[in-house]
């Protein structure tokens, strides 16, 4: 089975941005694979021949006219449950947030094989930025930036590639 690798993380984290980088175009190219329902984003990616599925979630159909919130949080539960390691982004910049709680939170109950990955660390202290995702007691953070690309490789390799 191909691998599945689910996004999942508060609005504005930059999991479309890191969609985009990991899949090979900038539109999402839905794929054919049974069992997967179609309300989230799926991507085909591949990283020296392995194949793997991108989730994204959120901000998706029309998220505008339904109650975002409930919309995005069951988006988010179903990826968690499609997903074979959900790679659970936060804002480096921002720090730890409630949301990061509440999703932190699901993603325990659920057991799923999760990274933290804090995003948007370029041109800052990487360690002070990732220190206060430690309190998630969700293991390693791993410090990408999705627009510049950086740690993007490291994330195929050691994350990704495993799988
Ligand atoms: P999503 O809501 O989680 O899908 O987040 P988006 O991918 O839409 O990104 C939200 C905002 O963060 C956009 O303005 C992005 O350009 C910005 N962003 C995404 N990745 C990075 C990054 O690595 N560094 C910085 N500085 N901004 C980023
Ligand atoms: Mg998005």
């Amino acid at each position: 089975m191909i691998p599945v690798v689910a996004l999942v993380g508060r609005p504005n984290v930059g999991k479309s941005t890191l969609f985009n980088r990991l899949t090979l175009t900038c539109d999402a190219l839905v794929v054919d694979c049974p069992g997967l329902t179609r309300d989230r984003k799926y991507g085909r990616a591949k990283w020296k021949d392995k194949e793997f599925i991108v989730i994204d979630t959120g901000g998706i159909d029309d998220d505008q006219i339904k109650g975002i919130a409930a919309n995005i949080a069951r988006q988010t539960l179903l990826a968690i449950e499609e997903a074979d390691i959900v790679l659970f982004i936060v804002d480096g910049r921002a720090g730890l947030m409630a949301a990061d709680l509440v999703i932190a939170k699901h993603l325990r109950k659920s057991q799923k094989n999760t990274v933290v990955i804090a995003n948007k660390t370029e041109g800052i202290a990487k360690d002070s930025a990732m220190s206060d995702f430690y309190a998630l007691g969700m293991g390693n953070i791993v410090p990408i930036s999705a627009s510049h690309g950086t740690g993007i490789n490291y994330l195929r390799e050691q994350i990704i590639l495993p799988l």
